[in-house]
């Protein structure tokens, strides 16, 4: 394959759906995981967003086998944010060039300044084309950072949000995202809107990559400008 062909298109794959639920029986824990998705940019760049907990290394292993892909493969790690179901396997991740955990870089014992400037609209490029990029989106937690991909296979613009977006049914139900935890429900609400007005697909922190439908912006703009 040749690297950076025009007629490529990066990929996103969900490696693992992630959820969220009460447990049963017992209405004082939950269970939940993290979406875990790879993004296989043209140019090479392999980075994979969110990688559970520290107990799914082996099958986060085999997840990426199932692509050919080995541990060593993977350039640059990023969390959305710093909760232990998002960054528990990041340690499997040796050769990568990078690990952002929401918005702090670091390689190492080397921290990097990215995201220092104190600008919210700050975008930092994962791959030589810049079309998968990452950007701030605050609320779920302050530091929570978004990935986005343009020109993927999917066809149109994709949001990897985390906990942005607790899951679909979310925009209906905004219990939902509340109940996972916000530490600003007014900043998570326009950051909401504004990725589902940029985005064509979002894959969610807890739940299946889902398009975004001219009924899902309705009420996500409604929700911005009454709250
Ligand atoms: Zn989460």
């Amino acid at each position: 394959m040749a690297l950076n062909d025009p007629t490529l298109r990066n990929q996103v794959i969900v490696l693992q759906d992630g959820y969220s639920r009460q447990e049963d029986g017992d209405e004082s824990t939950m269970r939940a995981n993290c979406t875990c998705t790879l993004v296989r940019c043209r140019d090479g760049t392999n980075v994979i967003v969110d990688t559970m907990t520290a107990w799914d290394g082996e099958h986060l292993r085999s997840l990426l086998g199932e692509h050919g892909l080995g541990v060593e493969d993977i350039q640059v790690v990023v969390c959305s944010h710093g909760h232990s179901d998002h960054i528990g396997s990041n340690y499997l991740f040796q050769k990568a060039r990078m690990h952002l955990v929401g918005a702090c870089a670091s390689h190492r014992d080397l921290y990097m300044n990215h995201f220092g400037s104190g600008e919210q609209n700050e975008e930092l490029a994962l791959d030589s084309n810049a079309e998968v990029i990452v950007r701030r989106s605050p609320g779920h937690t302050l530091s929570c950072v978004s990935v986005i991909v343009d020109n993927s296979q999917l066809g149109g613009r994709v949001g990897i949000t985390g906990d942005l977006f607790e899951r679909s049914e979310d925009i209906d139900d905004e219990s939902i995202w509340k109940d996972a935890g916000s530490e600003s429900e007014k900043l998570q609400r326009a950051e909401r809107n504004k990725m589902a007005h940029i985005c064509d697909f979002i894959v969610p922190g807890h739940g299946p990559l889902f398009p975004v439908t001219p009924s899902m912006r309705s009420k996500l703009k409604e929700d911005a400008s009454s709250a």
